[in-house]
């Protein structure tokens, strides 16, 4: 078959001729000939494969730099890598899907200021970190306060240092300090980029963050990696964050089943957290705003609880009706009597009635 014109190709390739022309200069789609003369472009029929390819990757959104790296492989490897583009695509995608579900929530109610103190529930909370017993040092964080409560698991080699930076940058909005007294919004958002921008100064290392801030009639969650949130509610135990790992990616494409994640080699690689020494796609928190009810027990922890203490054990231990502190220890003394391969971190924290009228 003869080679085509470059509107005759386009046609067939569903591409623009401008687009033939764009991809040309950038080395995408060489045309099989160029005319000397006339500077006219002609492909050949065998080009309407990569030419269709291309059109598909732009429809993806596919960067055309990436899709030049993708045209170069081999079909197997090729898919791997739209798999990988994919994934990446999804991650950022979620990450944007919570803020606007956040920013939903948080305008479809009053904004309420962090330090009203006009409100009926109070927290009751306890907090409790240690290093397990394979590990030499803690470069967990554990913080508990009338107002915030966090935890945070560094790695690195300042992951402890990051972590508690990274629980330092919301401390203020438990003492009121720092004229936290702004719109929930402006609060979290001024925490935040203290949180990241000094995580940062540590080469190297990052943290996950897992906080809920008390706003005195809502909680806000803020949550970035694997460590979790849990709340405890009518008896039942219910994961309100979600890991930010490879390996809970998978899970949600259906390559992999809860079973098998728990077990998995790699089920601690982070796809996010702050910092600046990490793999991950990006710093952005999931927020969420909850409404707690009196009788409410909410679970934070680092994974050295979570991977080796499965949900049904925390659940008994936080029904069982033990304070705060008791919980706490009884939950690092199970990790531990598990093995204690990691430090280990819980705060537990209940939402009663307010003691004393305000
Ligand atoms: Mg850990």
């Amino acid at each position: 078959m003869d080679s085509l014109t470059i509107g005759a190709f386009a046609k067939a390739s569903r591409l623009s001729p401008k687009a033939l022309r764009l991809y040309d200069e950038l080395g995408l789609l060489t045309p099989a000939r160029v005319d000397p003369l006339t500077g006219y472009r002609h492909y050949a029929p065998d080009q309407l494969e990569r030419a269709r390819l291309v059109s598909w990757l732009r429809r993806l959104g596919m960067p055309l730099a990436r899709i030049r790296e993708v045209c170069a492989l081999s079909a197997p490897a090729a898919a791997r890598e739209i798999r990988a583009y994919w994934a990446q695509a999804e991650a950022a995608h979620g990450a944007r899907q919570n803020l606007a579900a956040f920013l939903v929530d948080h305008l479809s109610r009053k904004d309420l200021a962090v330090n009203d103190a006009n409100h009926a529930l109070e927290l009751r909370y306890a907090a409790l970190s240690d290093a397990g017993l394979v590990r030499s040092a803690n470069q967990d964080t554990a913080y508990a306060g009338d107002r915030l409560l966090a935890v945070a698991d560094g790695f690195g080699g300042e992951g402890a240092p990051a972590g508690a930076a990274a629980v330092d940058a919301l401390k203020a909005l438990d003492t009121g300090a720092d004229g936290a007294s702004g719109g929930l919004l402006d609060v979290l958002q001024d925490a935040l980029d203290r949180a990241d921008e000094t995580v940062r100064g540590y080469a190297d290392s990052g943290t996950t963050l897992t906080a809920l801030l008390w706003s005195g009639e809502r909680l806000a969650l803020v949550h970035i990696g694997d460590s979790r949130a849990y709340l405890l509610r009518d008896g039942g135990l219910f994961r309100i964050t979600h890991d930010h790992t490879m390996v809970q990616s998978m899970v949600d494409e259906g390559r992999l089943t809860e079973a098998e994640a728990v077990s998995h080699p790699q089920r601690s690689l982070l796809v996010r957290a702050l910092g600046s020494g990490t793999r991950t796609a990006g710093r952005l928190p999931d927020l969420r705003l909850h409404d707690p009810r009196p009788g409410d027990r909410y679970l934070l922890c680092t994974d050295g609880l979570s991977t080796v203490v499965p949900d049904e054990e925390l659940r008994r231990v936080l029904a069982s009706g033990a304070e705060p502190g008791e919980a706490v220890r009884t939950l690092v003394e199970l990790a531990n009597a598990a093995g204690g391969p990691d430090n280990v971190s819980c705060v537990v924290a209940d939402v009663q009635e307010r003691s004393v009228a305000a």
